[in-house]
């Protein structure tokens, strides 16, 4: 009953994380029958997204093309400290410590964490470009910080990356407790995420 390109848009805003199929049709008709210069707005973003945008080559954020490559905002810093590497999940995770203004050094985002109820072992992960950014002669890597989620997978996460990584002579270290058990770094305030990251303790 819906024209075809509406349904269509359903479709696709349906497979946006936490849009079910009643709430992409709202939106669906909403773009559809509202302010066409904004839906042309929203529809000319996502074509440039496309072209871009993408994830940095180096560590995985967020990053926007130009012409030194996919290289994000917080690699392009050349005051941060080289010593420091922090390892996360998710972009998010990386943007919750950037909030809690506790760290100066750079990241690397793994983009899952191992899951074995989910069937994702360590080949799923990225640890060879891990270990190749480690070593990295131009950064001389002191100490990884794994900032991996305090639940079941981030900790299964986080000691496989402590065996994975500690031939190469780095300190491993974790954040501190405080960030709630098993809840998403995302939602951790900038206050408690800036004392898990001061209080970091080294993962044996
Ligand atoms: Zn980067």
């Amino acid at each position: 009953m819906l024209p075809a390109r509406v349904r269509q848009l359903c479709e696709l805003l349906g497979r946006l994380p936490g849009v079910g199929e009643k709430t992409a049709q709202r939106y669906a008709l909403h773009l559809a029958t509202g302010d066409a210069a904004a839906a042309q707005a929203l529809g000319e973003a996502l074509c440039a997204l496309a072209s871009t945008v993408g994830r940095c080559e180096r560590c995985g954020n967020i990053a926007e093309a130009d012409a030194q490559g996919l290289v994000c905002a917080v690699c392009r810093d050349s005051r941060r400290d080289g010593a420091l590497l922090c390892v996360v999940a998710r972009i998010q995770d990386l943007l919750s410590i950037e909030r809690s203004g506790a760290y100066r050094g750079y990241y690397f985002v793994l983009g899952r964490l191992l899951s074995p109820l989910e069937g994702v072992t360590a080949g799923d992960l990225p640890l060879e470009a891990l270990r190749a950014r480690v070593r990295d002669p131009d950064r001389s890597v002191r100490e990884v910080l794994v900032a991996t989620p305090p639940s079941v997978d981030g900790e299964a996460t986080a000691l496989l990356l402590a065996q994975d990584l500690r031939p190469l002579g780095v300190i491993i270290t974790r954040l501190a407790s405080g960030v709630p058990h098993g809840g998403d770094l995302e939602f951790a305030d900038p206050v408690t995420m800036g004392r898990a990251i001061a209080g970091r303790r080294g993962l044996e």
